[in-house]
């Protein structure tokens, strides 16, 4: 892409209603609009860096097993009814009237439809194990929504619905969630600790969060600081296996959220110089609730012996909207956002420092080409401009490599190389510096792992 022909509106005040320094710069970085309080337009950059979270999801729940389909934003009221969450729910959930005077709402999550999805077509234990997820914007009228998308009003959310004939069983699709979910936020250059987490308003008695740390979290948590350096199951997992080991090894140290922290076991059971009491962002979090939505909603299978029984579920949830904003929480300097190469908006940031100089431009441009036709995503800061400019939008935007590329160096037949994590810089020459660079972004990519 060429920035002279994008549309990335940075924005060089710091704007004043930002609190929190991913909002601050995603705001900068032209990734995002308020359009009203907790509603916000995902501005060319930001959608860029959604769309890489959306694939990795997707990529890790199909890889578990999980099948994706598409559920509507609205929902009839009368569905709720039935589980009798709609007058449970209270002033979170946006209620309006069709012309025909019909009760609906816009789905704040999808246990009733996903319910009702099922017990319309599926009647046998033969059909299960069974997980059905979308991706899909949901509406809360949250009370305070604050730090841009990290607590919004609409928010894009992955939720996973799973039906099994037992407990056993359901465990074991939680599971295959729960190893699911460390690949996806690793994926993501993440480290999200999972912890035994209150199931609130979705109900049932297992359930864990996934926490990153960072100051500006809006959850205390409690947690055993060997959970950070704790092994990420393998690309071959195999997920019609037994995956308890993988869970214990996550779940036998102590991590708990403050509504859940039992401070005697805390102190008990993790040595001083290993408890971390910290701040965390909350970017998902797994439930199993057996019967709560089977048993009133009538959905049930029969089982081996021809007997009709409700069907266990479990839900799983994250949100990816909130992901964006986590990520940078997790990784950024004074300077800007530095991306993980794997949720990058663009890989790489070639910058021409002369425009005025033709051969400078037909350099870059050829470049340019090359690049593109290895694969690599490519912003390519072509604008008529001062080369001070040009790296602040680079650092600001947070590109994981830079090549930069001036007369002077090409007169030695080379440019340079940036790293913007770590602030490297090593002069290649035009003949190596594609090769160069997919050494470094492609196993960064982690597409493989
Ligand atoms: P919170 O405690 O932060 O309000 P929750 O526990 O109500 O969240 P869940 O029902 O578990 O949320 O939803 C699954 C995921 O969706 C959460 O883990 C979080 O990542 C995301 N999420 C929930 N509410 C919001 C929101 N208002 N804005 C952005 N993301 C959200
Ligand atoms: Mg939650």
């Amino acid at each position: 892409m060429r920035l002279s022909k994008y549309f990335l509106p940075v924005l060089k005040e710091t704007p004043k209603e930002a609190e929190i320094v991913s909002h601050r710069l995603m705001l900068r970085a032209a990734m995002l609009k308020q359009e009203a309080s907790g509603l916000y337009a995902w501005l060319p950059l930001g959608y860029r860096v959604l769309r890489k979270v959306q694939n990795i999801i997707e990529q890790e729940q199909d890889r578990a097993g999980a099948i994706e389909l598409l559920m509507p934003t609205l929902q009839p009221a009368d569905l709720w009814r039935e589980s009798g969450r709609y007058d449970a729910y209270g002033k979170e959930m946006l209620r309006v009237t069709d012309r025909h005077e019909r009760d609906m709402l816009y789905g704040p999550t999808n246990e009733e439809m996903i319910t009702s999805i099922f017990r319309s077509n599926v009647k046998s234990y033969k059909d299960l194990p069974l997980n059905l997820y979308h991706i899909q914007w949901k509406f809360r009228d949250e009370i305070r929504p604050r730090f841009g998308t990290m607590r919004s009003r609409e928010f894009l959310m992955k939720d996973a619905y799973s039906f099994d004939l037992d407990k056993e069983a359901s465990v074991k699709s939680y599971h295959r969630m729960f190893v699911s979910y460390l690949r996806t936020y690793y994926r993501m250059g993440l480290t999200a600790i999972p912890m035994q987490a209150e199931t609130g308003p979705i109900g049932g008695d297992l359930s864990h969060e996934f926490i990153v740390l960072a100051d500006t979290g809006e959850s205390g948590v409690f947690c055993d600081k060997a959970l950070l350096d704790q092994p990420i199951p393998p690309k071959d997992v195999d997920y019609d296996g037994d995956l308890t080991s993988y869970v214990n090894d996550w779940t036998k140290l102590y991590a708990a959220t403050e509504d859940m922290i039992d401070m005697d076991k805390f102190q008990a059971e993790v040595p001083e110089e290993r408890r971390v009491e910290a701040r965390g962002i909350e970017v998902g979090q797994v439930f199993y609730f057996g019967t709560k939505y089977s048993e009133p909603m009538g959905a049930t299978v029969a089982d081996a012996n021809g007997k009709d029984v409700p069907v266990h579920m479990g839900s799983y949830g994250i949100g990816l909207t909130r992901l964006v904003p986590a990520i940078i929480e997790a990784s950024h300097d004074d300077d800007g956002i530095i991306w993980p190469v794997s949720v990058a908006p663009f890989e790489l940031a070639l910058i021409n420092l002369k425009t005025g100089d033709e051969s400078c431009v037909e350099q870059c441009d050829a470049l340019y080409q090359q690049l593109e036709n290895a694969g690599i995503e490519v912003l390519y800061d072509d604008r008529d401009m001062g080369a001070g400019g040009k790296f602040a939008t680079a650092d600001l935007i947070g590109l994981p490599y830079q090549m930069i590329v001036g007369p002077r160096g090409l007169k030695n037949n080379e440019v340079e190389i940036k790293n913007r994590k770590t602030g490297d810089r090593t002069n290649v020459s035009l003949e190596q510096a594609v090769d160069f660079l997919l050494e470094r972004i492609v196993p960064e990519r982690r597409q493989d792992i």
